[in-house]
């Protein structure tokens, strides 16, 4: 029997042998003095490769996009946002709590964009009544999908006609561009910075399948990324001896952007080898990350789904939506022995793929 695999998230990764010796080897100083070497070559390669004047290193994607719209946004001010991107839902209101800064979220469309019609409708005149409408944040990838590329540029010209700056949470940004080099024949890192060139500011995850143990960095101006340090600052993310885990992001940086198309590969497979069980729903993935629904009465039985899938060792998360994603330390052992616990489950016979 292949390994457990932990399917929850592309967080869980560990450090590999080659991102451990990176790490053992760097050289450090403090950070908060500005002079931790290892900080500061990830800080101008991240900035460089998405063509940025500046980048800050964060502990975490969460503090990277606090201190944007932060460093966007007065108190007062407003950012329009997707319901379901993470820098509204899944960061605990941070932008209202500590900067006094109104999210204006509006409804995702299926494809995860925000409609047009609907960014503009949602900026508000200048006007004593209004929060002052000051930033649009997108996402990419979003719940594991991309976004097309032309839609990020006419958002992102609509923004800027309009008067507003424009934030990418780009925690998965390298997947994206994995993805979108796929279709388009070229290279991952050609897409990431034309991605990243249409925004003001854009937040990059190492932690998800970057494989790198923690930190985010925000590239912007230099201006801009002044005025995020003070912010990381406030927020208690100002880290001494960090170049520890910068020297973990930049090899990952070096090493792992390619190899994401395993990730995507991986996904597709798993979502191939669960086709044809009548009680799932499976969205053919995008990316690294597969949403599978339970229709009909099977609804009521994904808490034993996962249940069964934990005692045959495979971890995921999710109730009614489960949710299955790929990572560096995935293979395709892994991936078979997810499809065959979940065709036991369902009483499924054989495997349907090669
Ligand atoms: C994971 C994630 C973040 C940041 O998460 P942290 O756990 O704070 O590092 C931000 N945005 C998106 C889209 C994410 O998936």
């Amino acid at each position: 029997m292949s390994a457990p695999v932990d399917l929850r998230s592309d967080t869980v990764t560990q450090p590999t042998a080659g991102m451990r010796a990176a790490m053992a080897a760097a050289p450090l100083g403090d950070d908060v003095f500005g002079d931790d070497p290892s900080v500061n070559a990830l800080q101008d390669k991240i900035a460089a490769m998405l063509g940025f004047e500046a980048a800050l290193f964060v502990p975490t994607g969460t503090q990277g996009n606090l201190c944007a719209i932060l460093a966007h946004c007065q108190r007062g001010d407003e950012y329009i946002v997707g319901q379901m991107q993470h820098c509204y839902r899944w960061e605990g209101g941070g932008a209202a709590v500590f900067g006094s800064v109104q999210p204006q979220p509006l409804d995702n469309q299926a494809d995860g964009s925000l409609a047009l019609a609907q960014i503009e409708a949602a900026i508000k005149p200048d006007d004593p009544h209004f929060a002052r409408t000051r930033l649009l944040a997108l996402e990419n990838t979003i719940g594991g999908k991309l976004l097309p590329m032309a839609y990020v540029e006419q958002a992102t010209q609509l923004a800027q006609r309009k008067g507003l700056s424009r934030h990418l949470d780009g925690a998965r940004l390298f997947n994206a561009a994995v993805a979108q080099a796929a279709q388009a024949g070229s290279d991952p890192r050609a897409e990431a910075r034309r991605i990243a060139q249409c925004f003001d500011s854009v937040s990059v995850c190492f932690s998800k399948g970057l494989g790198a143990p923690a930190g985010s960095a925000l590239c912007g101006s230099r201006e801009l990324i002044a005025r995020a340090r003070r912010i990381r600052k406030m927020a208690g993310g100002a880290m001494r001896q960090a170049g520890f885990i910068a020297a973990a992001a930049s090899y990952a940086l070096d090493h792992h952007i390619d190899r994401l198309a395993e990730d995507h590969a991986l996904a597709r497979r798993l979502a191939e080898g669960l086709g044809g069980i009548a009680e799932l729903q499976v969205e053919p993935p995008q990316t690294n990350i597969l949403f599978v629904d339970l229709v009909g009465p099977a609804q009521e039985r994904s808490a034993a789904l996962l249940d069964h899938l934990a005692r045959e060792g495979v971890q995921a998360t999710g109730l009614y939506r489960l949710r299955f994603v790929t990572h560096l330390d995935v293979d395709a052992a892994g991936v078979e022995r997810a499809v065959a616990a979940i065709r036991r489950f369902f009483q499924v016979s054989g495997t349907r793929h090669a």
